[in-house]
């Protein structure tokens, strides 16, 4: 029994199976989310038969930190080991302005947008929700922040809603009032819009803030940035986010990447601004992290800044994400492993 792939109440019925009272689970949430301790021998409030019943027949999968590179900015990029050997990127974002976690749900990603390097890896597996709530407890420990408030956005590697039983439940373990009790208006989800998932989503209890890869303003051009538009299309999606059931006081972030003389002429401008309407919306522009075989450029900071009063003066809230770790490629759309073996100077130097 792998202690973190269950939620708590998956391992209260497991030690009521086995003779023991529930509470002991929480006191092991307590261990292993709040304190950092995953060695049962230190869990010092629980019985010694129970100590010894876990030794023999549990255990705490932990990702293992392969590599860690620090930004000029202090983001940090950790690779990650999973237990099959597979590898994962996580980013600690310092002062954003809280301290963010930036966290993957999958092991590359089949979503396959034309700007971002985690679609050349393709789809090599689901990530476990154990291995998506693994990574804060990782970061927790690396970055000292255990007991301090963070944020997590699930913006790494893989699309949440291609892989959603596994990250909601992560959400769920993460979000334990006995465990790390990370409050839901701490967490965004970020997709590109899977929309029967995304119905799931708007039904349950634990609410993470939504953010969207828009991305384009035409069925035509976001089919050939984002192809999951030709399954689910963009004025489907722009619907299904307007009818959203929406927290009172939250909006609905849509994300969308400046590439140079393609989506960021003042008509795209307006075009967004016309299929926002009556959508509880904000903005968040994304100038593009260039890499090579990315056949985009970025648009100048004058580009930029042009595009965003556009829409800020019809009415839009609308912000310009900073890229935080871009030395490091860790910013958004750069993270890529090629899944079996460690990211190494040389390999880094290859796709830069
Ligand atoms: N699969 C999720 C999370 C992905 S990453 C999603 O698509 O929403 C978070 C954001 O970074 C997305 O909006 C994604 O489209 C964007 N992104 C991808 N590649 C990028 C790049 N090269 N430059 C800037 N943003 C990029």
């Amino acid at each position: 029994m792998d202690l973190v792939e269950l939620e708590r109440s998956d391992l209260e019925a497991a030690l009521t199976a086995r003779g023991y009272p529930a509470y002991h689970a929480r006191q092991l949430f307590a261990w292993l989310y709040r304190r950092g301790v995953g060695d049962f021998a230190r869990m010092s409030d629980l019985p010694k038969p129970l100590r010894d019943e876990l030794e023999r027949s549990a255990v705490v999968s932990t990702p293992i930190v392969a590599q860690k590179d620090v930004s000029r900015d202090g983001t940090t990029k950790f690779l990650l080991k999973l237990a099959d050997g597979r590898f994962i990127e996580s980013v600690y974002i310092p002062e954003t302005p809280a301290d963010t976690f930036c966290i993957s749900t999958q092991v590359g990603c089949a979503m396959k947008c034309a700007f971002c390097l985690t679609g050349k890896m393709g789809l090599t597996r689901n990530l476990s929700a154990g291995e998506i709530a693994g990574q804060v407890r990782v970061l927790l420990a690396e970055t000292g922040l255990l007991g301090q408030p963070f944020n997590i956005v699930l913006m790494g590697m893989g699309e949440p809603l291609h892989n959603y039983d596994e990250t909601m439940k992560a959400l769920r373990i993460l979000h334990d009032e006995h465990g790390l009790a990370l409050p839901e208006r701490r967490i965004t989800l970020s997709t590109v819009g899977v929309l029967p998932a995304l119905e799931r989503l708007g039904n349950e209890t634990l609410m993470p803030n939504l953010a969207i890869s828009l991305h384009s303003t035409t069925e035509d051009q976001r089919d050939a940035l984002v192809p999951v538009n030709r399954k689910y299309g963009l004025q489907d999606l722009v619907d299904a986010c307007r009818a959203f059931p929406l927290k009172r006081r939250r909006r609905i972030t849509f994300e969308y990447v400046l590439l140079e003389g393609v989506n960021d002429t003042p008509a795209d401008a307006r075009r967004l601004v016309t299929l926002l309407h009556g959508i509880k919306a904000k903005v968040n522009l994304i100038p593009l992290n260039e890499a090579a075989g990315i056949p985009f450029d970025r648009p100048s900071d004058e580009r930029v800044n042009a595009f965003a009063k556009a829409l800020a003066d019809r009415g839009l809230t609308v912000s310009v994400r900073k890229s935080r770790g871009r030395d490091i490629r860790a910013a958004c759309g750069q993270l890529i492993v090629d899944g079996a073996t460690p990211s190494t100077g040389q390999r880094a130097a290859g796709l830069l």
